[in-house]
Protein backbone atom coordinates (compact mmCIF):
# COMPACT_ATOMS: atom_id res chain seq x y z
CA UNK A 1 0.00 0.00 0.00
CA UNK A 2 3.02 2.05 1.12
CA UNK A 3 4.52 2.29 -2.47
CA UNK A 4 1.37 3.48 -3.85
CA UNK A 5 1.68 7.05 -2.04
CA UNK A 6 3.42 9.39 -3.72
CA UNK A 7 5.22 11.75 -1.52
CA UNK A 8 6.67 14.75 -3.10
CA UNK A 9 10.51 15.98 -3.22
CA UNK A 10 10.08 17.25 0.03
CA UNK A 11 8.62 13.82 1.12
CA UNK A 12 5.33 15.12 1.53
CA UNK A 13 1.96 14.88 0.96
CA UNK A 14 -0.94 16.88 1.07
CA UNK A 15 -3.93 15.59 3.56
CA UNK A 16 -7.44 16.59 3.21
CA UNK A 17 -9.13 16.11 6.94
CA UNK A 18 -13.28 15.52 6.56
CA UNK A 19 -15.78 14.62 9.02
CA UNK A 20 -17.39 11.91 8.78
CA UNK A 21 -20.81 12.55 9.97
CA UNK A 22 -21.00 16.05 8.20
CA UNK A 23 -18.88 15.96 5.69
CA UNK A 24 -17.57 18.95 6.55
CA UNK A 25 -13.86 19.27 4.42
CA UNK A 26 -12.55 20.77 8.21
CA UNK A 27 -8.63 21.46 7.23
CA UNK A 28 -5.32 20.74 4.93
CA UNK A 29 -2.21 19.78 6.30
CA UNK A 30 0.93 18.04 5.11
CA UNK A 31 1.92 14.42 6.06
CA UNK A 32 5.49 12.44 5.41
CA UNK A 33 5.63 9.01 5.77
CA UNK A 34 6.24 9.00 9.26
CA UNK A 35 3.51 10.80 10.24
CA UNK A 36 1.31 8.46 8.20
CA UNK A 37 2.86 5.84 9.80
CA UNK A 38 1.76 7.23 13.27
CA UNK A 39 -1.64 8.09 11.95
CA UNK A 40 -2.40 4.32 11.11
CA UNK A 41 -0.67 3.08 14.56
CA UNK A 42 -2.74 5.75 16.58
CA UNK A 43 -5.50 6.00 14.37
CA UNK A 44 -5.14 9.58 15.18
CA UNK A 45 -4.11 13.05 12.98
CA UNK A 46 0.06 13.77 12.70
CA UNK A 47 0.92 15.76 10.46
CA UNK A 48 4.45 17.51 8.99
CA UNK A 49 4.89 20.83 10.36
CA UNK A 50 7.24 22.81 8.11
CA UNK A 51 7.06 26.12 9.68
CA UNK A 52 8.79 23.94 12.87
CA UNK A 53 9.94 21.28 10.66
CA UNK A 54 8.87 18.29 13.28
CA UNK A 55 5.70 15.73 13.41
CA UNK A 56 2.45 17.09 15.30
CA UNK A 57 -0.30 15.61 16.60
CA UNK A 58 -3.55 17.25 15.55
CA UNK A 59 -4.90 18.47 19.03
CA UNK A 60 -2.15 17.56 21.31
CA UNK A 61 -2.26 21.17 23.09
CA UNK A 62 -5.70 22.30 22.22
CA UNK A 63 -7.24 18.48 23.07
CA UNK A 64 -8.91 19.01 19.63
CA UNK A 65 -7.81 15.11 18.46
CA UNK A 66 -9.15 13.79 15.59
CA UNK A 67 -9.68 9.83 15.47
CA UNK A 68 -9.46 8.23 12.29
CA UNK A 69 -11.95 6.34 10.43
CA UNK A 70 -10.32 5.81 6.95
CA UNK A 71 -7.74 6.74 5.04
CA UNK A 72 -8.27 7.35 1.24
CA UNK A 73 -5.72 8.45 -1.65
CA UNK A 74 -6.43 9.22 -5.16
CA UNK A 75 -6.35 8.26 -8.37
CA UNK A 76 -2.75 9.32 -8.80
CA UNK A 77 -1.35 8.51 -5.17
CA UNK A 78 -0.59 12.82 -4.58
CA UNK A 79 -3.17 13.00 -2.17
CA UNK A 80 -4.76 11.62 1.33
CA UNK A 81 -8.74 12.00 2.17
CA UNK A 82 -8.62 11.06 5.74
CA UNK A 83 -12.18 10.81 7.30
CA UNK A 84 -12.10 11.59 11.00
CA UNK A 85 -14.30 11.98 14.18
CA UNK A 86 -13.33 15.31 15.43
CA UNK A 87 -13.33 16.40 19.08
CA UNK A 88 -14.33 20.32 19.31
CA UNK A 89 -12.95 21.98 16.45
CA UNK A 90 -10.35 21.61 13.65
CA UNK A 91 -8.87 25.15 13.19
CA UNK A 92 -6.55 26.77 15.48
CA UNK A 93 -8.63 30.09 15.00
CA UNK A 94 -11.74 28.33 16.96
CA UNK A 95 -13.84 27.79 14.16
CA UNK A 96 -15.00 24.42 13.28
CA UNK A 97 -13.71 24.06 9.44
CA UNK A 98 -10.65 26.01 8.14
CA UNK A 99 -12.12 27.19 5.25
CA UNK A 100 -14.54 30.07 6.11
CA UNK A 101 -13.14 32.50 4.14
CA UNK A 102 -15.54 33.05 1.06
CA UNK A 103 -13.28 33.60 -2.05
CA UNK A 104 -16.13 33.10 -4.61
CA UNK A 105 -19.82 32.30 -4.78
CA UNK A 106 -22.30 32.33 -7.35
CA UNK A 107 -25.56 34.73 -6.61
CA UNK A 108 -27.50 31.35 -6.42
CA UNK A 109 -25.55 29.61 -3.99
CA UNK A 110 -27.28 27.25 -1.59
CA UNK A 111 -25.78 25.26 0.73
CA UNK A 112 -27.40 21.75 1.39
CA UNK A 113 -28.80 22.80 4.42
CA UNK A 114 -28.81 19.84 7.25
CA UNK A 115 -29.85 19.67 10.92
CA UNK A 116 -25.70 19.16 10.87
CA UNK A 117 -24.86 22.31 9.65
CA UNK A 118 -27.25 23.93 11.56
CA UNK A 119 -25.41 22.06 14.76
CA UNK A 120 -21.96 23.78 13.65
CA UNK A 121 -23.50 27.35 13.09
CA UNK A 122 -24.92 27.23 16.70
CA UNK A 123 -21.29 25.57 17.95
CA UNK A 124 -19.22 27.97 15.96
CA UNK A 125 -21.91 30.76 17.40
CA UNK A 126 -20.79 29.87 21.30
CA UNK A 127 -17.16 29.24 20.62
CA UNK A 128 -16.67 32.75 18.52
CA UNK A 129 -19.50 34.95 20.05
CA UNK A 130 -21.31 37.28 17.52
CA UNK A 131 -22.56 41.24 18.73
CA UNK A 132 -26.27 40.59 18.80
CA UNK A 133 -26.78 37.08 18.66
CA UNK A 134 -29.78 35.54 20.15
CA UNK A 135 -27.81 32.06 20.46
CA UNK A 136 -25.46 33.43 22.57
CA UNK A 137 -28.05 35.15 24.28
CA UNK A 138 -29.64 31.80 25.09
CA UNK A 139 -25.67 30.21 25.77
CA UNK A 140 -25.26 33.62 28.51
CA UNK A 141 -28.27 33.07 30.47
CA UNK A 142 -27.44 29.25 30.64
CA UNK A 143 -29.41 26.27 30.88
CA UNK A 144 -32.07 27.11 32.93
CA UNK A 145 -33.25 29.79 30.17
CA UNK A 146 -32.45 27.15 27.18
CA UNK A 147 -34.32 24.83 29.32
CA UNK A 148 -37.54 27.30 29.82
CA UNK A 149 -37.37 27.79 26.10
CA UNK A 150 -37.82 24.19 25.09
CA UNK A 151 -40.45 23.71 27.73
CA UNK A 152 -42.20 26.82 26.02
CA UNK A 153 -41.57 25.79 22.28
CA UNK A 154 -42.71 21.96 23.76
CA UNK A 155 -46.54 23.77 24.44
CA UNK A 156 -46.22 25.78 21.64
CA UNK A 157 -45.92 22.96 19.11
CA UNK A 158 -48.97 21.38 21.08
CA UNK A 159 -50.92 24.45 20.49
CA UNK A 160 -50.45 24.90 16.94
CA UNK A 161 -51.21 21.27 16.17
CA UNK A 162 -54.71 22.08 16.97
CA UNK A 163 -55.49 24.27 14.32
CA UNK A 164 -56.44 23.12 10.56
CA UNK A 165 -53.49 24.92 9.08
CA UNK A 166 -50.52 23.51 9.03
CA UNK A 167 -48.17 26.44 8.47
CA UNK A 168 -47.62 27.58 12.18
CA UNK A 169 -47.14 24.24 13.49
CA UNK A 170 -44.01 24.10 11.19
CA UNK A 171 -42.48 27.45 12.13
CA UNK A 172 -43.17 25.94 15.81
CA UNK A 173 -41.27 22.61 15.56
CA UNK A 174 -38.26 24.76 13.89
CA UNK A 175 -38.21 26.73 16.97
CA UNK A 176 -38.46 23.25 18.67
CA UNK A 177 -35.72 21.73 16.62
CA UNK A 178 -33.35 24.39 16.69
CA UNK A 179 -33.42 25.51 20.64
CA UNK A 180 -33.54 21.32 21.18
CA UNK A 181 -29.97 21.62 19.43
CA UNK A 182 -28.69 25.00 21.79
CA UNK A 183 -29.63 22.37 24.66
CA UNK A 184 -27.66 19.82 23.32
CA UNK A 185 -24.74 21.48 22.42
CA UNK A 186 -24.78 23.11 26.41
CA UNK A 187 -24.99 19.74 27.32
CA UNK A 188 -22.39 18.67 25.16
CA UNK A 189 -24.45 16.01 23.08
CA UNK A 190 -23.03 15.46 19.63
CA UNK A 191 -25.83 14.73 16.66
CA UNK A 192 -24.16 11.10 16.12
CA UNK A 193 -24.67 10.31 19.74
CA UNK A 194 -28.56 11.25 18.73
CA UNK A 195 -28.76 8.68 15.36
CA UNK A 196 -26.66 6.43 17.69
CA UNK A 197 -29.46 5.81 20.03
CA UNK A 198 -32.10 6.34 17.38
CA UNK A 199 -29.91 3.48 15.12
CA UNK A 200 -30.35 1.09 17.93
CA UNK A 201 -33.89 1.43 18.07
CA UNK A 202 -34.54 0.54 14.54
CA UNK A 203 -35.72 -3.28 14.06
P1 LIG B 1 -3.50 21.55 18.24
O1 LIG B 1 -2.85 20.54 17.38
O2 LIG B 1 -4.98 21.69 17.92
O3 LIG B 1 -3.29 21.24 19.70
O4 LIG B 1 -2.84 22.95 17.92
C1 LIG B 1 -1.43 23.11 18.05
C2 LIG B 1 -0.86 24.00 16.98
O5 LIG B 1 -1.00 23.40 15.73
C3 LIG B 1 -1.54 25.33 16.80
O6 LIG B 1 -1.00 26.31 17.59
C4 LIG B 1 -1.26 25.64 15.34
O7 LIG B 1 0.04 26.10 15.14
C5 LIG B 1 -1.34 24.33 14.73
N1 LIG B 1 -2.69 24.03 14.19
C6 LIG B 1 -3.69 23.40 14.85
N2 LIG B 1 -4.76 23.21 14.05
C7 LIG B 1 -4.42 23.73 12.84
C8 LIG B 1 -5.09 23.83 11.61
N3 LIG B 1 -6.33 23.34 11.44
N4 LIG B 1 -4.46 24.40 10.57
C9 LIG B 1 -3.21 24.87 10.74
N5 LIG B 1 -2.52 24.81 11.87
C10 LIG B 1 -3.10 24.25 12.93
ZN1 LIG C 1 -3.87 13.40 -7.41
ZN1 LIG D 1 -7.32 26.58 10.38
Amino acid sequence: MMNKIKFDEKGLIPAIIQDINTKDILMMAYMNKDSLLKTLETKQTWFYSRSRQELWNKGATSGNVQNVKKISYDCDGDTLLIEVEQTGVACHTGKYSCFFNELYKTDDYKINFSLDILYNVIEDRKNNPKEGSYTNYLFDKGLDKILKKVGEENAEVIIASKNEDISELKYEIADLVYHTLVLMIEKGIKIQDIKEELSKRVK
